[in-house]
């Protein structure tokens, strides 16, 4: 048997295992996994002496080339997957958006176009819906065989991509029959909407009432409202950035009831809080995302739900506005400040370092949460998020014992700041292979332009117990 590649004497890691093995790529597919392979004709040895290889990283909920509040995110498909890969992600999960009046099918040939020549890694779409009538819902159905197997829907910005109860009822009973999964963002937009005028009518226009206006309150609201209506409508819900205790609280309760509600969370919420807010002048425009920040408290209420399973996935929301010319509209009026941070980049090395060191989560549970369930929650498993015979050959070469400094020098996301400027942290990738082929080694992007592939999805693998 010859390999284009053999990754020598690794310590392969998984959702379930960890062993010493030798791996064979043939193709954009793993070939072969033994105690050792020959190696003698291979194309290429990679010696994995004392590192660990996993699956590369999935990460489900981005916002590349996207517009929003009168600017486009800073990273477009080309920026965006480099710098993935460059933080050991192979696969990432972007969101087509329908405007008002549009077709479903619209958004996604729209994302398409932006993604299909600039990808270096492989990437699909849920869909955002924002506007749901009678053709939109036989749509979903016709989305849905296209491989875009999940729909976004959000409780939040009212005027903008807010819808009501009754539409998200309607679209979770139509995914009781098409077989697709409603993702939901779980904030309570009247509401908030209420506190920003009040806010803003009392002359508190600076960023951190961005934060002070969308309570935790308000989200654990929404995330039980989302649940209860995808419990009438008998259909399973994923919760987008979860980001408070009270929103926890719910899926938590939902869970133990036996439903099948699910939930991710992402590092800013673990590594972040309402304090960044009060850093001098602007700065805390930096930190403007929804839901925000919270209080320091929350941090170690999300850890233990990661470690409990009552959060399954981390992504990252990465949606990064710089803070020159984009983050600077909203000076005077922090509801003018476009919502979203980067972090594509730093999310395998972030939850390393402060979730895998300090003994919050294992090793396999780390490989869980950023790659295997994401593939099985999205549709893409066996195909993606895990090391096995047939599998796609995305495997990230992490060395554990790597010592990186996050910050705009060193990372290569096209923004102008970073949340975690300085902060040190141990665990990075060394060498990133994606469809067979290396893209990332050492410091060095290698791969090509526009060779990232569109993933037709499956249905969600989730209700089978996860
Ligand atoms: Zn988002």
């Amino acid at each position: 048997m010859r390999f284009d590649t053999v990754i020598r004497n690794a310590t392969v890691v998984t959702a379930t295992d960890s062993y010493r093995a030798d791996v064979g790529v043939g193709g954009d597919r793993v070939s072969a996994i033994a105690a050792q392979l020959p190696a003698d004709d291979a194309g290429r040895i990679i010696d994995a002496t004392g590192l660990l290889l996993i699956p590369g990283g999935i990460d489900v909920h981005t916002h590349l080339d996207m517009p929003f509040g009168g600017t486009t995110s800073a990273d477009d498909f080309e920026t965006g997957t480099i710098a993935a890969a460059f933080g050991g992600t192979t696969t990432l999960i972007d969101f087509a958006i329908q405007y008002k009046g549009q077709s479903l099918r619209q958004a996604f040939d729209t994302w398409m176009k932006k993604a299909h020549d600039k990808a270096v890694t492989d990437y699909a779409f849920h869909c955002i819906i924002t506007d749901l009538g009678s053709a939109q819902l036989e749509e979903m159905g016709q989305l849905i065989r296209d491989g875009v197997t999940s729909f976004k829907l959000f409780m939040a910005y009212p005027g903008v991509f807010m819808v009501d109860d009754q539409t998200i009822f309607r679209a979770l009973k139509r995914t009781g029959t098409n077989g697709g999964l409603v993702c939901m963002h779980a904030e309570n937009g009247g509401v908030i909407d209420e506190l920003v005028k009040e806010a803003l009518r009392r002359g508190d226009t600076a960023p951190k009432y961005h934060a002070l206006t969308r309570p935790p309150r308000a989200e654990g609201e929404a995330t039980g409202r989302a649940i209860a209506l995808a419990e009438l409508a008998g259909v399973p819900i994923y919760i987008v950035h979860l980001s408070a205790a009270h929103a926890l609280e719910k899926v938590r309760e939902a869970r133990d009831m036996g439903l099948p509600a699910y939930a991710e969370t992402c590092p800013q919420y673990l590594f972040l809080s309402y304090d960044n807010y009060e850093e001098p002048g602007f700065d805390g425009a930096k930190y403007v995302m929804s839901p925000p920040l919270r209080e320091k408290w929350h941090q170690d209420v999300l850890w233990k739900g990661l470690a409990k399973n009552d959060l399954q996935v981390i992504s990252t929301d990465h949606c990064p506005f710089c803070m020159a010319e984009q983050k600077e509209l909203g000076k005077g009026d922090f509801s003018k400040i476009p919502n979203g941070a980067p972090g594509i980049e730093t999310r395998l090395t972030l939850v390393h370092d402060g979730g895998v060191r300090p003994g919050r989560i294992s090793m396999t549970r780390f490989v869980e949460l950023c790659s295997t369930t994401p593939a099985k929650m999205f549709g893409l498993f066996p195909r993606k998020g895990t090391i096995a015979v047939g599998s796609d050959a995305d495997i990230v070469v992490f060395d554990p014992e790597k010592s990186a400094t996050l910050g705009v020098k060193t990372l290569h996301m096209k923004v102008d700041y970073n949340p975690y400027e300085g902060r040190s942290v141990k665990g990075s990738p060394a060498v990133v292979i994606s469809g067979g082929q290396v893209i990332i080694d050492g410091d060095r992007f290698v791969g090509k332009k526009g060779s990232g592939r569109f993933l037709s999805r499956g249905p969600s693998q989730a209700p089978s117990g996860l």
